[in-house]
């Protein structure tokens, strides 16, 4: 081969634009090779079942792009360090880039490869990912993370971010072969999403210009309403870096400078995309977050193993509505709405008294943008184990935030549609509905629809006296 050879390693970057180690390998001049790895590494954590089927989407989607470049997308199989070692081999490549992924597992698979590679006289170079600033640039007065949002928040974004990087050129002829030994079995389930979503980079930025366009205005006051299509749903591409935060974050920019009077709807945009900043900045820093409580007290934590339970909050079968409804959400589309997501965790982990763990790799499983940091951190937070958690004593009641947030019961409705004929006086709370307006709507309580799986009320008392026991 005369031509110099690099490989381009891509994890969670599955996009041409913005793509700093894409980027730099078309730079270096030669011939470049992009290569994925379905990593089977113990501290590499892999992707769930919905996961898994939006990512062989994606890798077809981005293959072809690579292809029109002239740049061939190799799939692969295996220990990232052997089958790296193979494709090196294969390709006689001189050098190899990645972007950086944060999970200590993840890093420490990285630097010995790095190291080993280096050591073979082989040049590598590791770049930003898809972050708006790496995490260890962010730090307190002392120089310590941060363990509390807002003032990482101020500090980020007091930060330069980086501008977003073009798409490389065209190298070469396009490459119309396919180069997968692999593809990542996503299970039987996982197939009834086809048809819900777009993927891909080109898909990202419709979605993201979409939302800027037509829903940013609405951002700040209906984004906690379930049933009001109103946020970005830019989560399942962020996560596998078809589109990066710094893209979004420049684009938000170009609109505000553009419009100035969607500078206050901007605002808590930013701020919730900085929250994906936050999740990372945690996961960067502390020990193995979808394991360990960051709060050490939690480690002794009483919870209540009840698989009963946890199935029927698995099925959204709890008899309690607005839960059922989230869990239908997710089951059905691999998605759900954020407030949704906070009152199902707090269901599980505070009334049922479930240990988060399970809860969080419920969902790792079931979202398409179940995301090694947001996911877990998010998790904690709920619990009352995470940074920045909410009081303890602070447990959300599904039935009153049901009257809150969907207060015409039109979420519910759809994903519960045995409710259906219920007035909105008792959407949120069937068991409580006199007997006449439940069999005029045909819900017969413990037959078509459960009874309430816990007591409200009780519930919350027991989880308070386990928490205040730590
Ligand atoms: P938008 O409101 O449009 O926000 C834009 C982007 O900002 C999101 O795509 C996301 O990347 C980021 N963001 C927004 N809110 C948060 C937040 N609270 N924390 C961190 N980042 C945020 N998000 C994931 O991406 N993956 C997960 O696996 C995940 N698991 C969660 C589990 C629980 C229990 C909870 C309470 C939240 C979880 N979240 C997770 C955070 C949040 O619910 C989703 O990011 C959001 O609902 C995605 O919808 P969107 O893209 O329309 O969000």
């Amino acid at each position: 081969m005369d031509q110099p050879t690099s490989l381009v390693w891509l994890r969670n970057d599955l996009r041409l634009s913005d793509n700093p180690a894409l980027l730099t390998a078309c730079a270096d001049g030669g011939r470049v090779i992009a290569l994925y790895i379905h990593e089977t590494d113990e501290d590499v954590r892999a992707p769930g079942g919905a996961a898994r089927w939006w990512l062989n989407q994606s890798l077809e989607s981005l293959g072809q792009a690579l292809g029109k470049k002239g740049i061939l997308l190799i799939v692969r199989a295996g220990m990232a360090a052997e089958v790296l070692d193979k494709v090196i081999t294969e390709e006689g490549a001189q050098s190899v880039h990645w972007n950086r992924r944060y999970a200590p597992g993840e890093r420490e698979v990285d630097q010995q490869i790095k190291s080993d590679l280096r050591e073979r006289g082989l040049s590598v170079a590791s770049h930003i990912g898809n972050m708006l600033a790496e995490p260890w640039t962010i730090a307190t007065g002392q120089g310590k993370p941060y363990s509390v949002f807002s003032p990482f928040w101020k500090t980020l974004r007091d930060c330069r971010i980086e501008q977003p990087l073009a798409a490389p050129r065209k190298l070469g002829e396009a490459v119309t072969a396919k180069s997968y030994d692999t593809e990542y079995r996503a299970p039987k389930w996982s197939e009834k999403f086809e048809g819900q979503w777009t993927i891909g980079e080109a898909a990202a930025q419709k979605v993201l210009h979409n939302f800027l366009d037509e829903r940013l205005e609405d951002y700040p006051e209906g984004r906690d309403f379930p049933g009001r299509d109103v946020t970005s749903r830019l989560s399942p591409h962020l996560r596998f870096g078809e589109i990066t935060a710094r893209q979004v974050w420049y684009a938000t920019q170009a609109r505000m400078e553009a419009e100035p009077e969607v500078r206050p709807y901007a605002d808590k945009f930013f701020s919730e995309l900085a929250w994906r900043d936050f999740s990372y900045h945690q996961l960067y820093h502390r020990k193995d977050i979808a394991r360990v409580p960051m709060q050490e007290k939690y480690g002794s934590m009483r919870w209540s193993a009840s698989e009963k339970a946890e199935v029927a909050w698995q099925k959204g079968q709890t008899g309690i509505p607005i839960v059922d409804a989230g869990m239908r959400e997710l089951w059905q589309t691999g998605y759900m709405h954020n407030r949704v997501r906070m009152l199902v965790a707090s269901l599980l982990t505070k009334n049922l008294l479930v240990d988060w763990r399970h809860g969080e790799r419920w969902f790792w499983d079931c979202l398409v943008d179940g995301d090694v940091a947001n996911n877990p951190a998010s998790w904690q937070w709920v619990a009352g184990c995470g940074l920045d958690a909410a009081p303890y004593f602070r447990i959300f009641n599904p039935v009153t935030q049901g009257e809150r947030f969907d207060a015409a019961g039109n979420y519910v409705r759809k994903w519960v549609p045995e409710l259906k004929g219920l007035p909105d006086k008792w959407v949120h709370e069937p068991a409580g509905a006199p007997a006449d307006i439940l069999r005029k709507a045909g819900v017969t309580i413990g037959e078509t629809y459960p009874e309430p799986i816990v007591d409200l009320k009780t519930s919350r008392q027991r989880a308070l006296e386990r928490q205040g026991e730590l």
